[in-house]
C-alpha cells in the first residue's frame, strides 16, 4: 500500500525547518508546568542510521542536517545560555544522537518529542504509524528508550487517532494542553484533503491546541492549495498563525549529470512549508534569527530563499 520511507529522507531540508520548529515550540509550551499532549499523526520510524543503505541511496541529508552540522562545526560554538537560539537548540539535540561527535544518527519527530517531554510531570505522546515496517521498528526504537506509560505507539490511521485524541483529557484537576505534529508523507493524494479537514474538525474540538502541519512545495494543485486552506481555516477559527517557508534552491550539478552517471534517483524535493496554528509568541523570532543560518549553509543555486509570515 505505502511505498514511502521516511529513512531514505531522514534529514534532509524538510526535516530541518520541521525539527528545527517543533523543538522551538516544544521549548516554549515547556515552560508552564501544565502537562502537554502531544500528538504526532504520521511518525515515521523514530530513529534512522544516517550510514544506512536506505540513507546512502538518496542522500537527502547530505543537502540537509550534513550540511548544516559541518557549517557550525566550523564556527564557534553557540553561546549555551542563549535559550532563544532555536539552531542551537536544534544541533545540540542532534548532538545528543551523536555523543562521539560522529553524525550517524538522526532522530525523527518520536525521538525529539520523547526527549522533551516530562513524563513525570504528566505530559503524554501518543504516536500514530501506519506503514507495517515502520510501526515495529518504531515499537522496537521506542522500547529501547524505555518510556513507560506516557508514550504509546499506534498501528493506526493518524488522521482517525487525532480526531479520537482531541480535546486532550484533564491531567488530575486540571486542563492539559496540547500540541500535534501532522506530517504525512503525502504520497497518496487525499492526504491534502484529509489534512485540511482534520485541522478543520481539530479546531472545533480544541481551538486552543497548537498545530504543525508541514507539507511539500511541489508543483501539484493540492500542495498549492493546502496552504491556502489552512489559511482561511485559521482566520475563520479566529485563530494566530505562523506560515514558514523553505527552499534550498536547484542544485548546481544537474539531475542530467546523475542520471547520465548511471544514478538513476530523482533530483529530490527542494522546498517545504510549515504552517502553525496558535504558535508560541517566540516562534517567529526564533525562526527569524535561525532561517538566515540555514539558508546560509543549505542554499545551494537559483530559486534558494525562506519566507515567514504570520496573522491572525
Ligand atoms: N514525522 C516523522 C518525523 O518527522 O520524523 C516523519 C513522518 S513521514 C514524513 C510520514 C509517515 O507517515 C511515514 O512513515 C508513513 O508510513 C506514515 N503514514 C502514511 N499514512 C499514514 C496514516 N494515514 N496514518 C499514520 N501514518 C501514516
Amino acid at each position: 500500500m505505502f511505498s514511502y520511507r521516511h529513512a531514505f529522507h531522514a534529514g534532509n531540508h524538510a526535516d530541518v525547518l520541521k525539527h528545527l520548529a517543533l523543538i522551538a515550540t516544544m521549548r516554549h509550551l515547556l515552560r508552564k508546568p501544565t502537562p502537554v499532549l502531544l500528538v504526532d499523526t504520521h511518525a515515521g520510524a523514530g530513529l534512522y542510521r544516517l550510514d544506512s543503505d536506505f540513507a546512502q541511496t538518496a542522500g537527502e541529508a547530505a543537502d540537509g542536517i550534513v550540511r548544516l552540522w559541518e557549517a557550525a562545526a566550523a564556527k564557534p560554538a553557540a553561546d549555551p545560555g542563549a535559550a532563544e537560539d532555536a539552531l542551537a537548540d536544534y544541533l545540540q539535540m542532534i548532538a545528543a544522537f551523536n555523543p562521539d561527535g560522529q553524525l550517524r544518527y538522526y532522530p525523527g519527530s518520536p525521538f525529539i518529542l520523547q526527549r522533551l517531554m516530562r513524563s513525570e510531570g504528566g505530559d503524554r505522546l501518543k504516536l500514530f504509524e501506519l506503514h507495517p515496517t515502520d510501526s515495529r521498528a518504531l515499537s522496537r526504537n521506542i522500547a529501547q528508550l524505555k518510556p513507560g506509560r506516557s508514550v504509546s505507539v499506534l498501528r493506526q490511521d493518524g488522521f482517525e487517532g487525532l480526531r479520537a485524541s482531541l480535546p486532550p483529557p484533564p491531567a488530575g484537576t486540571g486542563p492539559r494542553r496540547a500540541l500535534v505534529l501532522i506530517d504525512p508523507s503525502y504520497e497518496i493524494k487525499n492526504d491534502y484533503s484529509r489534512v485540511a479537514d482534520a485541522i478543520a474538525d481539530s479546531l472545533k474540538r480544541y481551538a486552543t491546541g497548537t498545530y504543525l502541519v508541514w507539507y511539500p512545495i511541489i508543483p501539484r494543485p493540492e500542495a498549492h492549495e493546502l496552504p491556502r486552506r489552512l489559511k482561511t481555516l485559521s482566520h475563520q477559527a479566529h485563530r494566530p498563525w505562523l506560515h514558514a517557508t523553505l527552499s534550498i534552491g536547484a542544485a548546481s550539478t544537474p539531475a542530467t549529470a546523475a542520471v547520465q552517471a548511471g544514478e538513476p534517483r530523482r533530483p529530490g524535493l527542494r522546498a517545504s512549508g510549515l504552517w502553525v496554528i496558535n504558535p508560541p509568541h517566540t516562534l517567529k523570532p526564533a525562526l527569524q534569527a535561525a532561517l538566515p543560518q540555514v539558508l546560509a549553509a543549505l542554499g545551494r543555486g537559483s530559486g534558494k530563499g525562506y519566507t515567514l509570515e504570520s496573522g491572525g
